[in-house]
C-alpha cells in the first residue's frame, strides 16, 4: 500500500515530543509490514543540517508562498522510510524549534508556514507535485496537517485520509482573517462541520470535520475527547463522528528503548540480572551530586515541564515528602519558566536529594530511566505517554495520574493484580497532590520489601507494547478505506 505519513516532526531529525517518536516508529513498522510509506515534513533548517544525503527532486509553484518552493528528497536515518521535505526557506529557515522562535514565542506565521505545508501535501497527494510516486491513503498527523484532509475533501478521486490526534489541546487556532493568507475555499469555513471555530480558524478542525477515519493514540483518552472536561468544545463534532473514531495505543520502539542494549548507559541489562541497573543508578546520583546509596528510593520525571503533565503536582508533593523521607528526585525537562524556576529552586533547598536538568537531552533520558527506581506521571491528561511505557521496560516503577494511555498501560497494584500477576506500578486518581502523595506512601511501602519490588519490576519489564500490533491496526484501517 502506498501510505504518505505528514508530520511536523520525526526522530532524530527534528522532535519537541512524542510526535516526533512515532513518526519515525510508525513509519518504521509499516516499512517492515512491507508497506510502501513515505514520510514528509517540513525541510526545517536543523533538519537540513542533519540530513546529509539528500536531493531536489521537484520545484514547485505554489501561488502565494513567499519563497521557492521544493521537494527534496532522502531517507529518515535509522530506517529505510522515503522521506520528502517540504523546503520554503523564508518560512523553515530557522533558529528555534518547529513551532516557536528562540524566545519561547510562536512564530508569528505559524499559518502560513503550515498553510503552505499542508498545500503541498495536498499536491503531492493528488500526484501534482511532480513526484513519481502517488499516495492510496494520506495519514496526517495533529494541527499542523489539519488543512489537508479539509482541502483534500474537494476533489474526486483523491486519496482517503486519516487523521490522528496525538494531543487536542494543540489546535492550530488563528484570527479569522487568516482566510485571506491561506486562501482557503469558503465552502470549507462552516461552524458546525467546517474550519472555524468561535472566530478563528482551526487547523485541528480541517483533520476532525474532513479526514475519512480519525484515531487518536490511546483507547482511554479516544473516549475522553468525546467529553467536555478533554473535549476543548470539539466533543460535539467529535461525537459526531463517534463512528468514524478510534483508539490505537502507540507503540514503543525497542531498537531505541531497550536497556539490554541501550548505548546511553554504562551497563546493560535485562529482566534476568539487574545489576546493571544499580550501576546506573549510581550513575545518575553521581551526574547529579546526590548522595550514592542503593537503599534510597530515587524518583524521577522527564518532559515538557507545563500543567498537563501535572509537574506543579510533583513540586507540591515533594516539597513535602523531601523533609519527611530520605528520598531522591531527579526532573529532567523544559518548559513554562515558573516551571523552570520552581524546579531549580528545589534543587537548590535539597542539593543532595534533588538533580534538576533545564533542557532537552535525549542520552539523559536514557539514563534517568534506567536509574530511577520510579517515575512519575501525574499528567492531568495524558494521550497515549511514552515515558510510563519506556520505564515498564526499564524496570522502573511508574507511577501514574488514571488517565488516556496512562490508564491504558500501566495496571495498579493491589492485592488481586499482584496475586494474578498483572500488576506493573501504580494508579491514583484524582490528579491532586493529596493522592499522588498517598499512592507514594503505598509505594514505598512495598518497595522496601525487596520480594514484592523484584516481582512488580519483572512483571512491568516483560510487557511489549512494540509496534507489531499497533502498526497491524493502522494498516487494518488504512485497507478498510480503500
Ligand atoms: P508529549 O508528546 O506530550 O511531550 P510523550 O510522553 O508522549 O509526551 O513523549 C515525550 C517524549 O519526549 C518522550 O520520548 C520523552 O522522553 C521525550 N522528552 C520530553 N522532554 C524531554 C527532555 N527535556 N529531554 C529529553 N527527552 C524529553
Amino acid at each position: 500500500m502506498h501510505i504518505l505519513f505528514a508530520s511536523s516532526e520525526a526522530h532524530p531529525l527534528i522532535k519537541t515530543g512524542g510526535l516526533a517518536d512515532i513518526s519515525a516508529s510508525l513509519p518504521d513498522a509499516l516499512k517492515r509490514l512491507k508497506q510502501d510509506v513515505r514520510l514528509v515534513l517540513p525541510a526545517y533548517l536543523s533538519v537540513k543540517a542533519a540530513l546529509k544525503t539528500r536531493r531536489v527532486v521537484q520545484d514547485l509553484d505554489i501561488p502565494g508562498a513567499h519563497g521557492k518552493v521544493s521537494i527534496l528528497e532522502g531517507i529518515l536515518p535509522g530506517t529505510r522510510v522515503p522521506l520528502y521535505l517540504i523546503d520554503c526557506p523564508p518560512y523553515f529557515d530557522r533558529a528555534g524549534d518547529p513551532y516557536r522562535a528562540t524566545d519561547g514565542r510562536d512564530w508569528q506565521d505559524n499559518h502560513l508556514r503550515f498553510g503552505l505545508f499542508n498545500r503541498v501535501l495536498v499536491k503531492i497527494a493528488l500526484g501534482q507535485a511532480g513526484l513519481d510516486w502517488t499516495p492510496g491513503i494520506v495519514h496526517c498527523n495533529d494541527w499542523q496537517t489539519g488543512l489537508a484532509p479539509a482541502l483534500l475533501s474537494l476533489y474526486k478521486g483523491r486519496p482517503p485520509t486519516v487523521f490522528t490526534v496525538h494531543n487536542l489541546a494543540y489546535q492550530g487556532l488563528f484570527p479569522l482573517h487568516v482566510v485571506d493568507d491561506l486562501m482557503l475555499p469558503p465552502e470549507l469555513l462552516g461552524f458546525h462541520q467546517g474550519l472555524e471555530f468561535h472566530h478563528h480558524i482551526s487547523f485541528i478542525k480541517g483533520g476532525l470535520a474532513y479526514a475519512d477515519r480519525i484515531t487518536t493514540v490511546s483507547p482511554t483518552y479516544a473516549r475522553e475527547i468525546r467529553s467536555q472536561q478533554f473535549g476543548y468544545g470539539l466533543e460535539g463534532l467529535l461525537n459526531h463522528r463517534a463512528h468514524d473514531l478510534s483508539g490505537i495505543l502507540n507503540g514503543v520502539d525497542y531498537r531505541h528503548w531497550d536497556p539490554a542494549r541501550d548505548e546511553h548507559l554504562v551497563r546493560n541489562y535485562d529482566a534476568n540480572d539487574l545489576r546493571g541497573k544499580a550501576a546506573c543508578k549510581e550513575d545518575l546520583q553521581t551526574h547529579f551530586g546526590l548522595h550514592v546509596r542503593a537503599d534510597v528510593p530515587l524518583f524521577a520525571n522527564i518532559g515538557r515541564m507545563v500543567e498537563q503533565k501535572g509537574i506543579d503536582l510533583i513540586l507540591a508533593a515533594f516539597g513535602r515528602l523531601l523533609r519527611e523521607q530520605e528520598i531522591q528526585l531527579v526532573i529532567l525537562g523544559n518548559g513554562e519558566r515558573r516551571f523552570e524556576q520552581a524546579v531549580r529552586q528545589l534543587a537548590q533547598a535539597f542539593p543532595r536529594q534533588v538533580g534538576v536538568h533545564v533542557g532537552y537531552d535525549e542520552g539523559l533520558a536514557h539514563r534517568i530511566e534506567a536509574g530511577a527506581d520510579f517515575f512519575l506521571m501525574p499528567s492531568r491528561f495524558e494521550p497515549c505517554g511514552l515515558n510510563q511505557m519506556y520505564s515498564l521496560r526499564y524496570g522502573t516503577l511508574p507511577i501514574v495520574h488514571r488517565t488516556g494511555g496512562l490508564a491504558d498501560t500501566v495496571v495498579d497494584t493491589h492485592p488481586g493484580s499482584f496475586e494474578d500477576g498483572s500488576a506493573t506500578g501504580f494508579v491514583f486518581e484524582p490528579p491532586t497532590t493529596e493522592a499522588l502523595l498517598g499512592r507514594i506512601h503505598e509505594a514505598l511501602a512495598l518497595w522496601r520489601d525487596h520480594g514484592i519490588r523484584d516481582r512488580l519490576i519483572g512483571q512491568g519489564m516483560r510487557q511489549d507494547f512494540g509496534w507489531d500490533i499497533s502498526a497491524r491496526r493502522y494498516l487494518d484501517l488504512y485497507e478498510s478505506l480503500r
